[in-house]
């Protein structure tokens, strides 16, 4: 059995162009994120899209679920536009998406694509004349579509329809496979009646999101192999802290290291009141960890332990990681590359000065009884010794002078 430690090629998928943003066809791997504001206020809506493309976010999906919110959406790209944010905005529509984008042609134009829910267009025939009306929409305003199935909302007729053919076959599917299919099924007919209509290829992306990290992970797989369509990653209803972190991060790398995936969302639920740049932050960590992409560099460090004297190290390692984000606004522009930089905050002599040789810049602190002084290493080369109350202004400005030459 052979092994590797670099992922797999990437899928071959069709590229879809979002505004400037390209999803698939073998571009980057895209990061978006969704905001949870209320659309129809204006004013929090494009602070929170602000917040999110800051943090990194290429795109921003915005609920559209009443005349109201239709009627702010060019009202907050004219906004966001005159604060020089330019990131395209996705909506996101459900049961009346049809009669919205009819209705508001404004928000049809100030939208860069639109999401919709095979299993909450409508039913029977109404689901069909209703899906129509929004692939229409997305020709006449020449707009992307992601058809995004969810296991919590498939189509009730097709799953139907499935379940039936499967207990008729002579070899019947169990019940998770008969809901990876019908995840399948629904993404694909959508997308062939989606192009009969008249949208090209070239204008549709893929999701089938799953909430199980193993079912999301057998569902794109086989999703990857049927179709060349763009696929849009991302574990639904992932869950608050550590465990929605923790389950995404699971169910993507997998995915991603096959080469499957080229736009991911990290669907976390936000503590109250916490910060909803997080769920990029996330997902921009996860494909840096991967080798996929660099957006900032970040900080190796190690867990601490008896040895360590005092949480100094753990305040430094973490100061150092914020403010590299924070510096990045202005670093990005002035200094290509600069979101490779390795940096490592070591916590003793154990693994302190080995770490930190490996990192572009290291510092390596006095654990409990060792000489009160910290080495720091740039390039592999021990440069200078800290010591003092100043130790993190002095390790910072290293950084900065890395960072200018
Ligand atoms: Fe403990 Fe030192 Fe290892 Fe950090 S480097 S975990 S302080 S032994």
């Amino acid at each position: 059995m052979s092994s590797s430690n670099v992922p797999s090629p990437r899928r071959k998928s069709v590229g879809v162009k979002v505004g400037p943003v390209m999803i698939g066809g073998g571009a980057p791997i895209v990061v978006q994120s969704m905001t949870n504001t209320d659309t129809a206020n204006e004013l929090a809506t494009v602070q929170q899209v602000e917040q999110l493309a800051l943090a990194g976010s290429e795109l921003v999906r915005i609920t559209v679920n009443t005349k109201e919110a239709a009627q702010a959406v060019p009202g907050i790209r004219a906004r966001l536009d005159d604060i020089g944010c330019h990131v395209p905005l996705v909506g996101d529509f459900h049961f009346n998406g049809h009669k919205l984008l009819t209705a508001y042609p404004d928000c049809a134009q100030a939208l860069a694509k639109y999401r919709i829910n095979p299993g909450n267009v409508g039913h029977g025939k109404k689901r069909d004349e209703q899906f129509s009306i929004l692939i229409e929409m997305a020709c006449k305003y020449d707009k992307p579509v992601r058809i995004g199935v969810n296991w919590g909302s498939l189509d009730p007729e097709m799953l139907a329809r499935i379940m039936d053919e499967n207990a008729r076959s002579s070899d019947p599917l169990g019940a998770s496979q008969v809901m990876h299919k019908a995840l399948i099924t629904s993404a694909l007919e959508s997308a062939a009646k989606a192009e009969e209509i008249g949208l090209g290829r070239d204008h549709i992306v893929l999701s089938c999101k799953v909430s199980g990290v193993q079912d999301l992970i057998a569902v794109y797989g086989e999703l990857a192999e049927q179709c060349e369509y763009a696929l849009h990653l991302g574990l639904t209803e992932a869950g608050m802290g550590s465990k929605g972190i923790v389950a995404s991060t699971a169910a993507l790398s997998v995915l991603l290291f096959r080469g499957i995936g080229d736009t991911i969302r990290i669907s976390l639920t936000p503590e109250p009141g916490g910060d909803r740049a997080r769920e990029v932050i996330v997902a921009q960590e996860i494909l840096q960890t991967m080798g996929l992409r660099a957006f900032v560099p970040l900080v190796a460090s190690c867990p601490g332990c008896g040895r360590t004297s005092s949480t100094y190290f753990q305040e430094l390692a973490e100061s150092i990681q914020l403010y590299v984000r924070e510096q990045m606004i202005v670093w990005r522009e002035q200094y290509e590359g600069v979101e490779n930089m390795s940096l490592a905050v070591m916590g003793c002599v154990v693994n302190g000065p080995g770490e930190s040789k490996h990192a572009d810049i290291g510092i390596s602190l006095p654990g409990s009884g060792e000489t009160p002084v910290a080495p720091v290493f740039v390039d592999g080369q021990k440069t200078v010794t800290l010591k003092g109350d100043h130790i993190a202004d002095e390790f910072r400005a290293i950084v900065d002078e890395y960072v200018r030459t």
